[in-house]
């Protein structure tokens, strides 16, 4: 379990992919997207354009109709539950706009919760939850229950879990949307600072032009289909 603190970010192809729901919504037309291991990229759009859709995809929750997703060198898009159960599990991380913290157990409980589930004793979870904890800033805040922190402490509790398990890619769904400017800045730099720290691919949903502008870079969907904006 230790040595998955220094693996490097994975890459990612998305290749003619396609998504639709019923016969009139089509999220994804054939999209196409690479993605370099250790890249940091901001995904933007108007609300329903697919976002969440495309992060759900690549998170393997949810499955493109037509298309490729290649992450590392494998395609994962027709693998077995069971494979995208475990691909899932050890490479891939998740933030979302609200927390999902479990609000029972403490700050350390919640980030150490994806090593305890994959089996890891309930010291190392603890080992891991203290050390990332504290690369969020949160070293003095272990055993506070979520209800007690702010809504900034939360989120950057559930980035710290969103790392537990040394992932190679990270997707987050408007990781800021809740929380005002200057504490998106803080959870931005956070990302920032895990991302160089680890080397961690990092794909970012945001509304926030702001945000967006620091990332390496910006994808806008548009009509099912990424558009690259250059700088
Ligand atoms: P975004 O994240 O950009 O706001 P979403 O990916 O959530 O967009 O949604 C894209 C479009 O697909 C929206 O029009 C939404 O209503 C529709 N949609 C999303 N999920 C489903 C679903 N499970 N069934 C039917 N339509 C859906």
């Amino acid at each position: 379990m230790t040595d998955m603190v220094s693996r490097s970010g994975i890459p990612l192809q998305i290749q003619g992919v396609s998504k639709r729901y019923g016969n009139d919504i089509h999220v994804l037309r054939e999209a196409d997207l690479s993605i370099e291991p250790g890249e940091h990229v901001a995904i933007m759009g108007p609300s329903g354009c697919g976002k969440s859709t495309f992060l759900h995809m690549v998170g393997l929750l949810d499955r493109p109709d037509e298309g490729q997703i290649v992450l590392g060198t494998q395609e994962v898009s027709r693998a077995s539950e069971a494979v995208r159960h475990r691909i899932r599990n050890q490479q891939i991380g998740f933030i979302f706009q609200s927390h999902n913290l479990l609000q029972e157990h403490t700050a350390a409980e919640n980030v150490g919760m994806p090593i305890r589930i994959a089996g890891g004793s309930k010291r190392e979870a603890m080992r891991r939850a203290s050390m990332l904890l504290e690369a969020v800033g949160l070293s003095d805040r272990k055993k506070h229950l979520p209800g007690e922190l702010s809504g900034g402490e939360q989120q950057r509790v559930a980035i710290a879990r969103a790392f537990a398990m040394g992932p190679r890619l990270v997707l987050a769904d408007e990781p800021t949307g809740n929380l005002d400017p200057r504490t998106s800045n803080t959870v931005f730099d956070l990302f920032m600072h895990l991302n160089k720290a680890l080397g961690t691919t990092l794909v970012v949903v945001t509304h926030s032009v702001e945000l967006a502008a620091q990332f390496q870079r910006q994808l806008h969907l548009n009509d099912g289909k990424f558009e690259e904006q250059k700088g």
